[in-house]
Order: C-alpha cells, then structure tokens, then sequence
C-alpha cells in the first residue's frame, strides 16, 4: 500500500499535468498531515508549544485551525477522487480526513466542550459534513435509489449552505428552541411524572423521546402543509428537485426554529435523563440524513414500522398521490392513525419538489419568499 502510494506521489512530471487529479491529492494528504500534527499539539500541549502558548486560547485558535484544514483536505481529497482516474491520492487524502475528523471528536469531548452541543450537531459544521458526508456519499454510490445522480448534483451548493448556516446559528437556534420548553417547566408542575419517567430503562426513554416527538413533529409538519401563510416556508424544503443525504438541509430559518422549538418541548420537559436525550439526538442526526438520501435498499421488512428513505421520498414526491402524506419521521404509525399513510409496493414517486410554484433558487432568495407577495400564475 505504501509503495503505491509513493509511487502516486513521485509520478513523473509529464503524467501530471493541471487538472489529473495529482495537485489536488499531493495537497489533500499535506492537509491531512497537518491536521495531525494539530491534533497532537492539541493533545499534548505541553510537550509541543511553549508553555504560555498552552492555555485555553491556543486550544481554541487551533481548534478553529483544525476544522478549517480538515475542511480543506476533505474537500481536495473529493476533487482528486473526480479527475484521478487511478484515485489512489484522494483516497489518502480522503481517509487521513476522515480520521482526524473522528479523533479531533474525541478529543473535544475529552477538553469537556458539552456533549449536547455536539450531537446537536451545530457547532460542527466540518466535522458533521464530513462523517455523515462520509458514511452516506459511499452507500448513495453504491445502493443509489436514483444511479446517474452524482455527489455533486444540481444545487448541492445551496443545500451545503443551509447545512452551513444552522450550524453557525447555534446561539439562537438553541435558544429558539428551548424557549417552548422552558415555558412549559416554568408553567406546570411535572415532578410526578418527571420521576416515573427517569425512572424508566434507558432504551424504553429513548423510544419514548422518538414516539412523543414524532407525534409533535407530525402535527406540527402536517400544519406547515395545511395553512397556506406556513406552507411558504415549508415549501422551501420540499423545493428540491434531487433527494440525497444533504437535501434534508434545505428548510427555512423560521421554520427550524418553530420546529425544533415544539418537538423539544416532550423531550426537555418530561424528566428524561440526559443520556437518554443525547442517544436521541444522535440517531435523529443520523436518521434525517438516512431518510432523505439517495439510498434505495429494499427495507421492506422495516418499512412498516420505521420511516425509511422509500416513505420519506414519497413524503417528496411531486405527482397527485404523493401530496400530503407520510408526514411522520420515525413511526409510520402516525400516518395509519390519522389517514395520511401511502406506501404503494415496491414504487417510488418519479419526480420530487412543488408543483405548480415557482419557488426560488438560492439560500437568500429562498430566506424572504415567504414574505413576499404570491405572484398569481395563470391558469393554476
Ligand atoms: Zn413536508
Ligand atoms: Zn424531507
């Protein structure tokens, strides 16, 4: 593996010309390199920087300068994988990134940055793009639902973006969403139940954190497609056209607020432990990216009883049977109950995103058509 690798790197001149793929892989193993040698300084401060470097600051700079090049290294670890044919470098790049990633993780738990803030998932940006990036982008390639969409599809810039800006909203969004259930606490007397309920096996919390959330994100869902005032806003996430592990992203400020606002209120009012709510909040990290991707296994084994990218997809589709339904996220339950469940047998809808509006491209041009006025197309 080694020889090969070496024998990537000292390729001889002429068979490296601009754009083979060589420049970008060189550099994405250096950026990979040097994220290492960060995590070591991070790790063993003393030993490698002088000691009045040593204290928080230095952590925090360098923490910052560790995202950015793990960042840069992902994303010419990706470049290479497209133009070198023989691909050797960008995976190099591509999984000394991936690695340091994980182990830059740990060890910001270790320097005791809370737990919750990282499976929120919004102050991680990079990290986040690249595990779930990471583990999605190889099953879309090779389970894919749709077989000629590509990584880099039509708007992933924009959906990119949103993944970007939630993530560096974390102060407001935070707040936004616990303030509903901080009212709540403040408002009603919960100790009976706050006790009975933390007094409940760990799996059995967790199962009920997904129940209760779900059936408050199912109504709350099903009202952003019923008033038509809330449904601008909604319809932001369902203008994508291409589903894949990062279109899940696309969704409106106001609407991630209001939201995650409600659905918060089950899981921080009713007296879970906090271990049970951060297992949640990682598999719902994972699940959202699950349902929305361009993975097209067959699960039908499951599928009647989780939400899977099949039921989700649907949720998207664009023809007349795919309008509003399946608006749950974890328990198709939901939609039996309340008459809104359609999963016909082994189909898929053909065509996503809103028929009948033009909604706009662009994070910012999408940010204020709410707001402005509907244009009334004829013959609608
Ligand atoms: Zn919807
Ligand atoms: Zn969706």
């Amino acid at each position: 593996m080694w020889k090969l690798l070496v024998k990537e790197l000292e390729r001889p001149r002429d068979k490296r010309p601009f754009g083979s793929g060589w420049i970008s892989g060189t550099l994405s193993i250096l950026a990979g390199i040097t994220a290492f040698c960060l995590i070591a300084i991070r790790a063993f401060p003393e030993t490698f920087t002088m000691p009045e470097f040593a204290g928080v600051h230095a952590k925090d700079y360098s923490t910052i300068a560790l995202r950015v090049v793990l960042a840069i290294g992902y994303g010419l670890a990706l470049l290479s994988l497209l133009l070198d044919r023989r691909k050797v470098l960008g995976f190099f790049g591509l999984a000394l990134a991936v690695i340091g990633a994980l182990l830059s993780s740990v060890d910001a738990e270790a320097i005791g940055i809370s737990r919750q803030s990282l499976y929120f998932g919004l102050d991680y940006f990079v990290i986040n793009v690249i595990v779930i990036g990471f583990l999605f982008i190889p099953l879309e390639r090779f389970f894919p639902h749709k077989g000629d969409q590509t990584v880099f599809r039509p708007e992933w810039e924009e959906d990119l973006f949103y993944y970007l800006v939630s993530s560096m909203l974390v102060q407001i969004l935070s707040f936004l969403t616990l303030a509903p259930a901080n009212f709540v606490n403040t408002s009603f007397d919960l100790t009976d139940i706050r006790t009975y309920i933390g007094g409940l096996p760990f799996v059995v919390q967790v199962i009920i954190i997904m129940f209760a959330t779900d059936l408050v994100q199912y109504w709350v869902h099903r009202i952003f497609h019923t008033v038509p005032f809330l449904w601008r806003f909604h319809s932001i996430h369902h203008s994508t056209k291409r589903l894949d592990w990062l279109a899940g992203a696309r969704m409106h400020f106001l609407e991630i607020a209001i939201l995650r606002g409600l659905t918060a209120v089950p899981m921080f009012t009713l007296g879970f432990k906090a271990e049970a709510i951060q297992a949640y909040l990682l598999v719902v990290y994972f699940y959202s990216s699950f349902v929305h991707s361009n993975v097209g296994w067959n699960l039908k084994f499951v599928e009647r009883w989780l939400v899977t990218p099949r039921f989700h997809h649907w949720h998207h589709g664009s023809e007349r049977e795919a309008i509003d339904i399946n608006y749950a996220v974890h328990f198709p339950l939901f939609d039996w109950l309340f008459g809104t469940y359609h999963l016909p047998e082994n189909k898929w809808p053909d065509k996503y995103g809103v028929a009948g509006e033009d909604v706009p491209r662009g994070y910012w041009r999408q940010f204020i058509y709410p707001f402005q006025k509907k244009k009334i197309t004829p013959g609608e």
